[in-house]
């Protein structure tokens, strides 16, 4: 049995009352028989969305094409999704036609494996199994709900979510349901890439992201979608590296999830040695890696980009990529400190040394933090000097170096660049007046020329 709190049973009741039935669906009833915590509820109701609507003050038609509607019911939101029975599926993306029905058993059919199949009955709490969902949760095993074949040409996401709950719940994919993922895993590219960045996105802020990972590799689908990432795999990296690149980044993803990173990080590990694999190639197998985190953070990019990451997203984890070989060693000038926190940005400089720290931990199996916490005194140091840092932190502005008779273009930019290089050096410069001196004499020496 199901315990239906009791603001679910006031929120069935409204459904009750009007004689529409209404059950907990999806996700919920899974990790509630597996013992994980899970708050996110998915209801399924005889009443169509129009009905929803007209039972509630607060409704929000989130998906109404879809039958799905977002109800606020005492502060909290329950999305609400009327039995559908989908048409046919002509382009592999949506279904042709959404036929809402009056039935239950319709609906699970149509779900996409059989742990995700369960309904609990919000009165009594009574759960539903009409897909042996309990043998399977039991074997550890994700199976598809009727012929595997068939239900993934319906929609191929179904493929990706395959990995993903292996890696949320540490379960095999079943066999014949794996093979089907194998065949039909080019109809993924007819699905939307956000839905598939959704599906990553919690695959990777999952604790076992190695597991899907894997399985993404082993059906090829890593290949199709991310050529890049997967073409480290079989390119030894030699030096302490005991994997080749690919199983590197896998492991070092694994690792942030590990130490319970964000998930910029954890992308940021994914793809931290994306760059090896061409720059290695390159050098017609010489052994050398120079610049590797350049090439990584394009590539880095391109597959964020891809991936329609938002754009913050997209610049911290290519960030990431580009500044993770960074080497502090008690020789640094306090310049050289300076021009890390300018280059990283200081929000960001924590997020490297998580990166760090999974980095190491996937190559030795466990960290040690002397050389960022040293490096972080050394921080802490500098900031409470407040000595200029970025631009913003200059004693004159754009606009100063105009006044002084400057024109208005490009060489502003240029020249506050060379004078942050130089407050960076030696933060006494930042005064107005050097400042304006040594702008002038950077003029005369560019010249006309930019
Ligand atoms: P989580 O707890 O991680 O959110 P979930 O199983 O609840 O996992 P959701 O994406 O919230 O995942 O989906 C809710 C339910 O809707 C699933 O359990 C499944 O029954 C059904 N479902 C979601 N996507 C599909 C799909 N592409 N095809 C068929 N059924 C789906
Ligand atoms: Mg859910």
């Amino acid at each position: 049995k199901f315990p239906v709190s009791s603001s679910i049973k006031r929120f069935a009741s409204r459904f009750k009352d009007a004689g529409f039935s209404l059950y907990i669906v999806g996700g919920a009833i899974r990790d509630y028989l597996l013992g994980i915590e899970n708050d996110d509820f998915d209801f399924t109701t005889d009443a169509e969305p129009t009905e929803v609507i007209s039972l509630f003050h607060h409704v929000i038609p989130t998906g109404i094409a879809h039958g799905t509607v977002t109800v606020i019911f005492e502060k909290q939101k329950f999305e609400v999704t009327t039995f559908r029975s989908d048409g046919s599926y002509v382009d592999g993306r949506h279904p042709e036609s959404v036929t809402f029905i009056r039935n239950l058993e319709e609906d699970l059919k149509r779900r996409d494996f059989t742990i995700n199949a369960f309904a609990a009955d919000c009165s009594t709490g009574e759960i539903i199994d009409l897909h042996d969902g309990r043998k399977d949760l039991k074997n550890q095993c994700i199976r598809a709900i009727g012929d595997p074949q068939l239900r993934f040409k319906e929609d191929a996401l179904r493929i990706f979510r395959g990995c993903r709950l292996a890696s949320k719940l540490n379960f095999s994919i079943e066999k014949e349901t794996l093979e089907a993922m194998r065949d039909l895993k080019d109809n993924l590219l007819l699905v939307s890439m956000e839905r598939i960045r959704d599906e990553l996105f919690k695959m990777v802020e999952s604790n076992q992201p190695i597991i899907g990972l894997t399985y993404l590799k082993q059906t090829s689908i890593l290949t199709l979608l991310f050529p890049a990432l997967a073409k480290g795999e079989g390119i030894e990296q030699g030096g302490m590296h005991h994997q080749d690149i690919l199983s590197h980044n896998f492991s070092s993803c694994q690792a942030a999830a590990d130490m319970h990173f964000p998930l910029e990080v954890r992308l940021a590990a994914l793809f931290h040695d994306i760059g090896k694999s061409t720059t290695i190639a390159n050098k017609n197998g010489v052994n050398t890696f120079y610049q590797h985190e350049i090439v990584g953070q394009k590539e880095t990019k391109k597959i964020m980009s891809h991936l329609k990451a938002s754009n913050e997203q997209i610049n911290t984890v290519s960030l990431l990529v580009r500044e993770h070989m960074f080497s502090y060693k008690e020789d640094w000038t306090d310049s050289a400190v300076r021009r890390f926190i300018n280059r990283v940005g200081l929000a960001y400089i924590p997020l490297l040394f998580q990166l760090r720290l999974a980095d190491q931990k996937a190559i030795h199996d466990s960290i040690d933090i002397t050389m960022v916490s040293e490096l972080d005194g050394r921080i802490q140091k500098i900031l409470s000097a407040h000595d200029a840092l970025s631009i913003r932190d200059l004693a004159i502005n754009g606009n100063d170096l105009m006044q002084a008779g400057i024109p208005k273009g490009p060489r502003i930019g240029q020249l506050l660049n060379l004078l942050l290089e130089t407050v960076l050096d030696d933060p006494k410069q930042n005064k107005k007046e050097q400042l304006l001196a040594i702008a002038e004499s950077y003029q005369s020496e560019l010249g006309t020329t930019t």
